[in-house]
């Protein structure tokens, strides 16, 4: 069973080929395009503009590593949401059009379903919590009674889009995490607004006083220092709580803003304590990725697949829970 997957919820324009044989899966290829600007902000628009233009081209790139012609893939798989309109649609029209040329099954995917699946096969993983970060999305997810559901997120901003804020107002350029990961080594304690809620977190009132902070003359060290410290913190926390409620035995580290070094470590130390497994989705497959979705395209093709392209479209704020396993 070959499938192959479109992503384009946001910046990246992924093609991934993946193949199920024998029961086990395996990723041919992972190619991608990211759009970016000089100026931070991302216009759906211009977004949508630059994925249309290169998708060609990554499709080839995707077909050439992995050895195979697009007469020879059985599912073509793409990312329905959540995302962002005009960006959804640039995937979902290149995935028809394959599908209704080629004959071939279309199978819409779930984006945040994609992360956890495609941490599985990479990671091992059998039954996590899952904590995902990125620029967009901050979910702690977890399967129950066959359903994935969301134990706790974010109330307002994703931890991604939190961090690249700050940097910006701090004049540290995008992506901001990386940037103020570095500048933390050198940091000390200052104390910032700490925002759980239930199971919830926020990060907005934190970065605006984190803002003020700055202006106000404190050491740019030692805001990313506690930025860090705190908002990671609440994080972990949520995390160590839906792991107490579900009695699962593993965590799993995903999205962009996985490659932290200092949440990795904070999360590990939390799961010592109580004896989890933590696994760390690697950063090809952690950030958004055409593979997770060729891989979940493969997952899911029992429960979505199907050649009536009219039975399928993007959806933006389809969420994690409603998807049927
Ligand atoms: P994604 O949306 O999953 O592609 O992830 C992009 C986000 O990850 C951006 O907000 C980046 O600032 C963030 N990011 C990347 N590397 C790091 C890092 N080392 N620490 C914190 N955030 C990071
Ligand atoms: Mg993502």
């Amino acid at each position: 069973m070959l499938c192959l997957g479109i992503e384009s919820t946001a910046h990246t324009l992924g093609v991934g080929i993946a193949v199920k044989e024998n029961g086990r899966g395996r990723i041919l290829a992972n190619e991608k395009s990211v759009f970016t600007t000089e100026h931070g902000g991302m216009r759906p628009r211009d977004v949508a503009e630059h994925h249309a233009s290169v998708a060609r081209e990554v499709l080839d790139r995707a077909l050439e590593k992995a050895g195979v012609s697009v007469k020879e893939i059985d599912i073509i798989a793409f990312s329905a949401g959540p995302g962002m309109g005009p960006c959804l649609k640039i995937g979902e029209i290149v995935a028809k059009y394959l599908a209704l040329k080629h004959d071939k099954v279309i199978v819409p995917v779930n984006h945040c379903q994609a992360h956890v699946e495609i941490g599985l096969l990479v990671t091992k993983a059998k039954d996590p919590v899952t904590l995902y970060v990125s620029g967009g999305n901050t979910q702690i997810i977890a399967k129950l009674n066959n359903r994935y559901r969301v134990f706790g997120e974010t109330l307002d901003i994703a931890i991604g889009n939190a961090l690249d804020k700050f940097a910006r107002s701090a004049g540290l350029g995008f992506p901001g995490g990386p940037k103020i990961e570095e500048l933390a080594r050198k940091g000390r304690f200052v104390p910032l607004p700490y925002v759980v809620k239930g199971m919830d977190f926020s990060f907005s009132g934190l970065v605006t006083e984190l803002e003020r902070k700055l202006e106000q003359g404190y050491r740019l060290e030692d805001l990313c220092y506690s930025f860090q410290e705190h908002a990671f913190a609440m994080m972990v926390e949520a995390v160590e709580r839906a792991l107490a409620h579900t009695e699962k035995r593993e965590v799993l580290l995903t999205g962009g803003v996985a490659a932290n070094k200092r949440l990795q470590e904070m999360l590990r130390v939390m799961c010592d304590d109580r004896d989890v497994k933590f696994l760390v989705v690697p950063k090809e497959y952690a950030g958004d990725n055409g593979a997770m979705i060729a891989w979940t395209g493969i997952v899911m093709a029992p429960t979505y697949g199907t050649k009536d392209i009219t039975a399928v479209k993007s959806m933006q704020r389809w969420r994690i829970e409603e998807v049927e396993l």
